[in-house]
């Protein structure tokens, strides 16, 4: 990526001597969630674009302890997303094909995932389970209806199938 600043990653520490940190590396991903509406917007014409509203998605912080991967600031990530935590961590563990928990404001997944892809996966969750489909609004809510997964639009009044398991 040509944008990528030479200072989003920090070199790993080198003189960190206790035992359970072999580094420790601090990757902020900025999120497209921007280019992301704009397409939507492009996309769905001029006369939907007052019915889009702002949505503000916090920027991953991601850290490497030993083995293990801490997503900083997860908490921050459902409320700002209007959405149950355990269904994005249902997402995520899925996509990364982990086990995370969630510890506090973190989550805690086993082994170096890497951490460019958090903000990737969560403008896709975005895209996919919070933004409404027909309107681009980003004011939407799920429910779960015999099995079937669906995103209700409280813009445009929109109901659209999503998958269950995040609904
Ligand atoms: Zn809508």
């Amino acid at each position: 990526m040509q944008n990528r600043k030479s200072n989003d990653v920090l070199s790993p520490t080198t003189h960190i001597n206790q035992k359970n940190i072999t580094s420790f590396v601090k990757v902020q991903t900025k999120s497209d969630y921007e280019s992301l509406l704009k397409r939507l917007q492009d996309k769905l014409g001029n006369e939907s674009r007052k019915a889009v509203s702002r949505l503000e998605v916090p920027t991953a912080q991601i850290i490497w302890v030993g083995q293990r991967t801490i997503f900083r600031n997860f908490m921050e990530f459902p409320k700002a997303l209007r959405r149950e935590p355990a269904k994005l961590l249902l997402y995520l563990n899925k996509e990364l094909a982990s086990a995370g928990y969630i510890a506090g404001e973190r989550v805690i997944f086993l082994g170096r995932k890497e951490p460019s892809s958090f903000g990737a996966l969560i403008d896709r969750y975005v895209k996919d389970y919070v933004i409404c489909p027909v309107c681009g609004s980003p004011d939407t809510r799920t429910e779960k209806n015999k099995k079937l997964g669906f995103l209700l639009c409280e813009a445009c009044g929109a109901r659209s199938s999503i998958k269950a398991n995040y609904a």
